[in-house]
């Protein structure tokens, strides 16, 4: 490019950094970057530029914290290490490598990218943006995440982090989230690089997780605090401002377990249900009989339920129904299950131990968050 197409687009660029709040874009690149270089946080999947290795860190750190990703993404590279080894896979066994991790439609989407990565192109991931955004459950945040960390092309991003960094420097004291972000991906698009994108990205991503927090942000080791301007009109507390949330719905709903001898009737989760393609206990509508052996409660989607696990006892194990099957309850670790499916497992296996210990079904009604267990009453009949 000649020099006097480079200071046009240069030019060009500090009027769109202008035109969104931001007074010297260059100079905010240069602070950041340098500060990225002595404080940015040593992450598995940043000794790599492979774009495969990319993605899947994407993928699961949308909603997931990184300290459980990092275990989560060794083990699933050491199964899975190249696109083809995961597009060869079966589906249960990608799903049971994500089990832990949640929102499994993620890994069914990422399952479906890497046949068509090796179907459609060749085994080499799209290096475009749009080319990516073409692929299976990759949207416009992936989608520039690879685009810049892996082949280092001049794609904005905007998640979670960057987004407060942006919309704080910025000083853009409106809603956002959904098509509030429309604004931020401008003030993205105005300040990334044209060389050097993945790391301003990157760098923007850690400034928003380490100093540029939600709550109590460290603005005096900040950066960019001369060029921030919700610090200089005194209002960093109020941005980014974020929309209303959406109203928990409350669900009562009962899980039975239908065991015969050491076995128990798990079903699938069919299209269109939550965890799609796990196995679960089945749900039938409140007032079914049963013995009552626990409770178990979760959070799906602004959903809030409530689940009591009753057990009925089958004298033989018929033809299960559609999508179900028997399977010993020793088994049931090896399956890909719900997540309240794998508590109400752990309650299934508790209960046959206390049973076998006493020669009874005596056990407890049990309330089960997080993992913990805790009795709360004696076994009764469900309605
Ligand atoms: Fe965030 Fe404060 Fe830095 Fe502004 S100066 S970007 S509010 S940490």
């Amino acid at each position: 490019m000649s020099r006097v197409r480079k200071a046009a687009g240069k030019r060009s660029n500090a009027r769109a950094a202008d035109a969104v709040g931001i007074a010297d874009p260059a100079g905010l690149r240069r602070r950041l970057t340098r500060w990225y270089a002595r404080a940015k946080r040593d992450l598995p999947w940043r000794r790599t530029r492979d774009p495969y290795a990319v993605w899947v860190s994407e993928v699961m750190l949308q909603q997931t914290q990184v300290d459980r990703v990092k275990e989560f993404f060794a083990r699933f590279m050491r199964r899975f290490p190249a696109v083809g080894d995961l597009a060869a896979a079966r589906e249960a066994e990608v799903l049971k490598h994500w089990e832990g991790l949640g929102y499994y439609r993620r890994a069914r989407q990422l399952h479906a990218a890497a046949k068509a990565v090796i179907a459609d192109h060749g085994g080499e991931f799209p290096r475009s943006v749009d080319g990516l955004r073409s692929l299976p459950g990759i949207g416009r945040y992936t989608a520039g995440a690879i685009a810049s960390i892996a082949f280092d092309h001049p794609a904005p991003i905007v998640e979670a982090n960057s987004r407060r960094v942006l919309a704080r420097v910025a000083g853009h004291d409106q809603p956002v989230g959904g098509a509030g972000d429309e604004p931020i991906w401008e003030i993205a698009s105005a300040v990334v690089p044209k060389r050097g994108a993945g790391v301003f990205n990157q760098a923007l991503m850690d400034l928003g997780a380490i100093v540029c927090t939600p709550t109590r942000p460290l603005c005096e080791r900040c950066p960019l605090k001369g060029d921030c301007a919700a610090v200089e009109q005194g209002r960093v507390a109020e941005i980014p401002m974020m929309a209303a949330p959406r109203a928990t719905k409350e669900i009562r709903e009962t899980a039975v377990v239908t065991r015969c001898g050491d076995r128990v009737l798990v079903i699938r989760r069919g299209p269109g249900e939550w965890w799609e393609g796990l196995w679960d206990f089945p749900r039938e509508p409140r007032g079914v009989t049963g013995r009552r052996i626990g409770r178990v409660a979760y959070g799906v989607t602004h959903h809030r339920i409530d689940c009591t696990v009753v057990e009925r006892r089958a004298p033989s194990a018929g033809a299960p129904p559609a999508g179900g099957r028997w399977v010993r309850v020793s088994a049931l670790a090896g399956l890909a299950m719900t997540s309240p499916g794998r508590r109400i497992a752990a309650i299934v296996a508790d209960h046959g131990a206390a049973a076998s210990r006493s020669g009874s079904l005596r056990g407890g009604r049990r309330l089960i968050r997080g993992g913990r267990s805790a009795n709360l009453v004696k076994p009764s009949s469900v309605e």
